[in-house]
């Protein structure tokens, strides 16, 4: 694909934004980075890529202002937006950004909540056309599919196998994958498989220089195969390997082995214990390094049926001090409310049958087992209760027999 600009057609139209490189080195906690600022031409970025791309192109005012804002409380007016039908229409929307020096960045649902979804430069939302499950194998417990897939889509299509995508956040009917894999999402099942990056087995990326390419785990031969073949991807992995090899105690050293980490560059992926994993070392990277075009993601086992326990504490502080008390017995979902929510709910009139459900507490942990029959579930539950009335200081419980939603 040519990125060879009609500049003659193009009416000039310079748009000047703002950016931030960061520092080279932190001095202190506050510094933030050198501000700069770029000019695009953004009328003949415009027509450019309404030449190029099978897509939709809105750079009008219109689409720009619904794209400034999403479940943050952020505002940012985008350059421009991109709807691409498939890869290629991202490989070649890239290419024309770059030539006109115009920063990318992507969005899915748009549900994440500390603003990354609003920016100043060209924006690449996934979620009207790469929304194709490509493949899903009940053998291999794997699924191919596009960045714009949204999560239930992809739940609803394993749960037909007994299968699951274990995280589910609680925008699960709007999250797409590419926003998991850019935030590293978790969820209430997330004790059942892990964070995003632990369900992601490989992804085809694209970075802004133009490198498309497959990365998941990398074997020692594989390494040494594509150090041998030249060109940028055999650059970008040696720097991740030296990169590594130069960091590795500091990063075994620095980064705590709790389940839900998911602040910062996941470079635990990178050491050789976990496989040199370069595709779960993207996940949670927040489109600063490269954008999505595909992932190859693992499903887990999901139980016929579910029981949930409820368990009462005087306050949320106390409820966190008891929170990792079910794990042992193998929940598949744990989550935590204060009676704020309730007293919340209450005030609103909102469902007052089920509010009289909840056991005494002013704080509560919602503790799911799963089973292949309701018995199983429940005897999954009664083994955690058990437990607790031993320890001689047990909490309010109550064992909900409702039926469940599957999802
Ligand atoms: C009410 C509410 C409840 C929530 N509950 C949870 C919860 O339980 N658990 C949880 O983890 N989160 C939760 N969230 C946060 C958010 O909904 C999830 O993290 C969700 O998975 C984000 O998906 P998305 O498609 O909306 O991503 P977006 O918000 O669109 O994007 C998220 C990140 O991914 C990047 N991205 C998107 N597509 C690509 C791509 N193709 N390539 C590269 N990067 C890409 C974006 O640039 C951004 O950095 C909640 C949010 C709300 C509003």
């Amino acid at each position: 694909m040519s990125t060879q600009l009609d500049q003659k057609q193009a009416p000039i139209q310079l748009v000047t934004i703002t950016t931030k490189t960061p520092p080279a080195q932190i001095n202190n906690r506050l510094q933030t980075g050198t501000t700069s600022q770029l000019t695009i031409d953004v009328g003949a970025l415009e027509s450019h890529l309404k030449t190029a791309l099978k897509g939709e192109v809105r750079f009008g005012g219109a689409d720009r202002g619904m794209y400034a804002s999403d479940a943050s409380n952020y505002r940012m007016v985008p350059v421009g937006v991109i709807l691409p039908r498939d890869a290629d229409d991202v490989v070649a929307a890239v290419a024309a950004c770059r030539s006109y020096g115009a920063p990318v960045f992507a969005r899915g649902g748009g549900t994440a909540i500390p603003g990354q979804t609003v920016n100043a430069g060209v924006l690449f939302d996934f979620s009207k056309y790469m929304n194709h499950i490509h493949e899903l194998d009940p053998n291999s417990r794997s699924a191919r599919v596009q960045p714009g897939v949204v999560l239930d889509t992809l739940r609803n299509a394993a749960n037909k196998f007994g299968l699951t995508f274990g995280p589910d956040p609680a925008t699960h009917s709007r999250c797409t994958l590419g926003g998991m894999i850019g935030n590293n999402s978790c969820g209430v099942h997330s004790v059942l498989a892990g964070e995003t990056s632990a369900n992601i087995d490989e992804l085809e990326i694209l970075t802004y220089d133009g490198t498309r390419m497959r990365v998941g785990a990398t074997s020692a031969q594989q390494y040494e195969t594509i150090i041998q073949s030249g060109g940028r991807r055999t650059e970008i992995y040696r720097q991740l390997k030296e990169f590594t090899n130069r960091h590795a105690d500091a990063i075994r050293k620095n980064f705590p082995p709790i389940p839900r980490r998911v602040s910062g560059y996941n470079l635990p992926a990178l050491l050789p214990e976990n496989g040199f994993h370069v595709a779960r070392a993207l996940v949670g990277s927040e489109c600063t390094c490269v954008l999505v075009l595909e992932a190859t993601t693992r499903l887990v086992d999901w139980p016929a049926v579910r029981s949930l326990l409820v368990l009462g504490y005087e306050d949320i502080f106390h409820a966190a001090d008891h929170v990792t008390e079910p794990l042992p017995y193998n929940p598949i979902a744990l989550e935590a409310l204060d009676d704020t929510f309730i007293d919340d709910m209450k005030k609103k009139g909102m469902h007052p049958k089920n509010l009289n459900m909840m056991p005494e507490g002013k704080a509560w942990l919602l503790v799911e087992f799963g089973g292949r029959d309701k018995n199983e579930a429940d005897a999954n539950a009664r083994r955690l209760m058990d437990g607790l009335q031993k320890t001689g200081h047990p909490p309010s419980m109550k064992l909900l027999t409702i039926p469940l939603r599957r999802n």
